[in-house]
């Protein structure tokens, strides 16, 4: 049994934090070949001779790979270097068909950015080392393993598929900031488009490097690594776990040593894999079948043209331009669809608050039960805008608007169109409404009398019966204020 320290013990211990994401980018084909990257295929038909390795077979780098490269860099504020250098990076792993990776070492394509996060309620900034990029291995199946048969199937259709590596600085202190950081890059890269993210299918992996050391001290302790953690959960877990590990074994006068762990979700615990290599363990040297990689500054220029506005640059534009509160700018900026949804509504609208109340609620409670996105939504953002509009000319309540929202979601029709078929319009006019304000005033001579004696808290019951025999479409406050004329 792993002893793990208590957390009086832990308390007495700093945790240093650095994360290595690993991003598959969204490119249709490999990185050096021209294979699908498709998910799901029949296990080695999305293989040719490259991604293979047969011999005499040569990589051509994919320029969508670097442009998606290039992008995931300007999203976390790297500085792309004009001149990077593939490398080889060996080891001998069953489903790596090279015997090597081709990734880049000491001259990684991009460098010195940063993330900013809130965790805790306090932001940080953390560091981002560099950016590189790399081709990723095939897949091994493990089947038979509870029997006596022991089979590993090899799946090359993964080979050769395009990575980035995020490897960031050393400054995470917990597994909270590791999680609003991991939280924070995922973000970035969906919004630029640079990948899915989708963690399910393994597109957006990370390794957590943890060590401690004593409160004040000034040496970072040895890191253990824990590879590949593909939800926030493990890797909150994992790094907790680690913590604990590691303060007990400081505390039992035990030495850490650096090594690779695994994260076992049934169990929640890591377990030791391999001592870790050291990078000249990996033989590194320039990659002979590639010629160094330019980025021009035209290239850069255009590519950095194609952006979109960033996740944290449009949070804080919601909040001083549109005036949003905190929180509303935050989940309006959750994806990059509802972002530029809620920006359609709210600039059509010029009424940015209730653009924001609308999208968030009722909008997106019709997606919620309906299981869509926004992105797919049948109320478009130009139509919600002009429902809007009809509430701000009175001619729709808030109430009754919210029935036609509803309408207009199921059919995809347009708010006139819905009012004119069912013959809805809130009816402010007073002629109309007086008709109506008289039947309800001779109908109710108890509820009439108790007003005139100064229970005026009454008023509301007849409002309701108006706004009933209306069928929801007079306007509350020109019955209010016809009924307290016709009463005083
Ligand atoms: P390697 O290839 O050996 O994993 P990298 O440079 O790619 O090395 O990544 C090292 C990662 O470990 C970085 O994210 C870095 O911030 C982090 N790191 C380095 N030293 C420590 C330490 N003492 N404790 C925790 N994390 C560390
Ligand atoms: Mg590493
Ligand atoms: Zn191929």
């Amino acid at each position: 049994m792993q002893e793990l320290a208590s957390p009086e013990l832990i308390a007495k211990y700093e945790p240093v934090i650095g994360l290595e994401v690993h991003c598959q980018l969204a490119t249709r084909t490999k990185i050096f070949c021209g294979c699908p990257t498709s998910f799901g295929a029949p296990p080695n038909t999305n293989v040719c001779p490259t991604c293979l390795a047969l011999p005499g077979a040569l990589p051509v780098l994919s320029r969508e790979a670097v442009e998606l490269a290039i992008k995931g860099s300007l999203a976390l504020n790297c500085a792309v270097n004009p001149v990077s250098q593939f490398a080889r990076k060996n080891y001998f792993y069953p489903d790596s068909p090279k015997g090597y990776q081709i990734s880049q070492y000491d001259k990684p394509l991009s460098e010195h950015g940063f993330v900013d996060i809130v965790a805790g309620g306090a932001p940080k900034r953390v560091g981002v080392t560099r950016i590189h990029m790399e081709d990723d291995a095939g897949k091994s199946q493990h089947d038979g393993f509870k029997d006596s048969s022991r089979f590993t199937y090899v799946d090359l259709n993964r080979s050769g598929t395009p990575l980035i590596e995020i490897v960031s600085e050393p400054d995470m202190r917990t597994s909270d900031e590791a999680v609003a950081y991991f939280a924070e890059v995922k973000q970035a890269l969906e919004f630029v488009g640079v990948s899915t993210c989708d963690m399910e299918k393994g597109h957006l992996r990370c390794d957590a490097n943890v060590s401690v050391r004593v409160k004040g001290a000034e040496k970072f302790g040895i890191r253990a690594e824990v590879k590949n953690l593909n939800s926030f959960r493990f890797l909150k877990l994992a790094i907790e776990y680690e913590i604990a590990r590691q303060v007990a074994i400081a505390e039992s006068g035990g030495r850490m040593f650096q090594e690779t762990r695994l994260f076992d979700p049934e169990t929640g615990q890591t377990v030791g894999m391999r001592s870790k290599e050291d990078a000249h363990d990996y033989r590194y040297f320039p990659e002979p079948d590639l010629v160094p990689l330019r980025v021009g500054e035209k290239w850069l220029a255009d590519v950095r043209s194609t952006m979109p506005e960033l996740p944290t640059v449009k949070r804080k534009r919601f909040i001083e331009v549109y005036g949003l509160s905190e929180y509303d700018a935050d989940v309006l900026t959750q994806s990059r669809p509802i972002g530029e949804y809620y920006d359609a509504v709210a600039i059509a609208t010029g009424d940015p608050k209730t653009s924001a109340n609308w999208v968030m609620g009722d909008l997106t409670a019709l997606l919620n039960t309906a299981g869509t996105e926004i992105g797919n939504s049948p109320v478009t953002a130009k139509s919600l805008a002009e429902l809007l509009g009809l509430i701000a000319s009175g001619e729709l309540s808030g109430k009754l608007a919210k029935d036609v929202l509803a309408k207009m979601f199921e059919s995809g029709d347009t708010a006139p169109a819905i009012m004119e078929r069912e013959g809805l319009r809130q009816i402010s006019d007073s002629g109309a409404l007086g008709a109506i304000v008289d039947e309800v005033v001779a109908a109710n001579p108890k509820q009439v009398e108790q007003y005139r004696s100064g229970k005026t808290a009454v008023i509301g019951f007849l409002v309701g019966q108006v706004m009933k025999q209306s069928r929801g479409q007079a306007n509350p406050a020109a019955v209010n204020e016809l009924l307290k004329a016709k009463l005083s």
